[in-house]
């Protein structure tokens, strides 16, 4: 290597950087200035395909595996050093943004850019990811295609998703060509890094340059079913009544307190009502609805639930209503890699970026590959927290400094040769 270059002042080329944003926005349009480029449609192809051609420029071999990910890869010196992965997602939402999972995988390129033109040499090779699927919206669910790779779902069940017209997830990735050769979930990983906006409003309230995500978030999703009697409103005396919305008020109540007992580290609340029969005037007989507790920590996810299972049916029972629930949806907190936690805080020290510790609030593909190998993520701040939308915005700095600590925090990871 070039020995005359400080490494610890080395930095992207913002302006690089922004441009490779912006062409890739041009791929694929919205209607209010960001874009449209769901997974395995015709706009999706040619996002992935202006992205092979920038990778292979950059000297970098592709390859993609059976979920159509695509794996660019800069050889290392070392043929036995596992890879060091950075990257995220080129899927946008219907009416998405232009850095939502674009930053992470524009950026990992830029990266490697500079790497090339400082004749950086590394120990262990270093790939850039686009996972498939990461958005969920045409086929569910979100992160489909690293949650094959990481074993939490079948390839064929994946195949099997189906868009709103009836379109299968095989059928579409095969249609636009990238289905890959590799199989899924072979590759084996040194450590991955995964660079995205915040889509959260912390860091910019705060001021911060890079947040240094140590957590992802946990959910529980409790199905509740409250069962009384209809009857009606007018003629049933109040002592012989028994209302089921009355059940539904005092648990709505009961999981804001919960939540409330262990700020800020939790969140509750019940996004999702159906009323029987629904009528003016019948008492109703049965409310089905969901609660949804959130946490970064697994002990407080475990401390909600309990004290939950222990006084919902005492209150329902209080009021002549019955409740049954049922767990629908689970997902227990990622911690991600200390190693790598430190590598990305250390990068934003070295650089003189501001930084805080911070919990990602979304999934990400991160989160599963974590599960598998060392992995951490880098955010960077948007404007009013404003993501899954069309006018989602970062300024161009934010973009550059997150750029520059995932720099720093690969090339320590993957060891750079002298
Ligand atoms: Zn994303």
């Amino acid at each position: 290597m070039n020995s005359s270059v400080d490494k610890s002042n080395m930095r992207i080329d913002g302006a690089r950087l922004w441009d490779s944003l912006m062409d890739m926005a041009k791929v694929g349009p919205g209607i209010a200035g960001g874009n449209n480029r769901q997974t395995l449609t015709d706009e999706d192809a040619a996002g992935r395909a202006l992205f092979q051609s920038w990778c292979e420029a950059a000297g970098m071999t592709m390859g993609v595996d059976t979920m159509g990910n695509m794996f660019a890869t800069r050889a290392g010196t070392d043929p036995d050093a596992l890879p060091v992965y950075m990257g995220s997602h080129l899927d946008t939402q219907p009416t998405g943004g232009k850095y939502d999972g674009v930053l992470g995988v524009l950026g990992a390129l830029e990266a490697v850019r500079t790497m090339n033109d400082l004749g950086l040499k590394t120990k262990h090779p270093i790939v850039i990811a686009n996972w498939t699927n990461e958005e969920g919206t045409r086929f569910a669910p979100a992160m489909l295609a690293s949650g094959v790779f990481a074993g939490k779902h079948t390839q064929d069940w994946a195949y099997d998703r189906v868009d709103a017209e009836g379109k299968s997830f095989g059928d579409e990735l095969k249609r636009i060509g990238w289905v890959g050769s590799e199989q899924v979930g072979a590759r084996k990983m040194h450590a991955m890094f995964e660079l995205h906006i915040e889509q959260g409003p912390i860091l910019e309230a705060e001021k911060k340059d890079i947040g240094v995500v140590t957590h992802g978030q946990g959910l529980r999703w409790i199905e509740c079913t409250v069962t009384g009697k209809e009857s009606h409103t007018g003629s049933t005396p109040m002592p012989m009544r028994k209302n089921a919305g009355r059940g539904l008020a005092r648990i709505t109540e009961l999981v804001h307190e919960i939540a409330m007992k262990h700020q800020p580290n939790a969140v509750g609340a019940i996004g999702h009502v159906d009323v029987y029969p629904n009528s003016r005037n019948i008492i109703p007989g049965k409310v089905v609805f969901t609660i949804d507790f959130r946490s970064h920590l697994q002990d407080v996810i475990d401390a909600m639930l309990e004290e939950f299972y222990d006084r919902a049916p005492k209150l329902c029972d209080e009021i002549g209503v019955t409740l049954e629930t049922e767990i629908v949806g689970q997902f227990n907190p990622p911690a991600f890699d200390e190693a790598c936690v430190t590598a990305v805080r250390n990068a934003a020290e070295t650089l003189g970026y501001s930084h805080m510790d911070i919990v990602s609030g979304a999934g990400h593909d991160a989160c599963w590959i974590n599960d598998l190998y060392p992995t951490s993520m880098i955010m960077c701040p948007c404007v009013d927290g404003l993501s899954h939308n069309e006018a989602e915005e970062i300024s161009p700095e934010w973009a550059a400094a997150g750029a520059d600590v995932l720099l720093h925090a690969v090339l320590a990871t993957a060891q750079v040769v002298e």
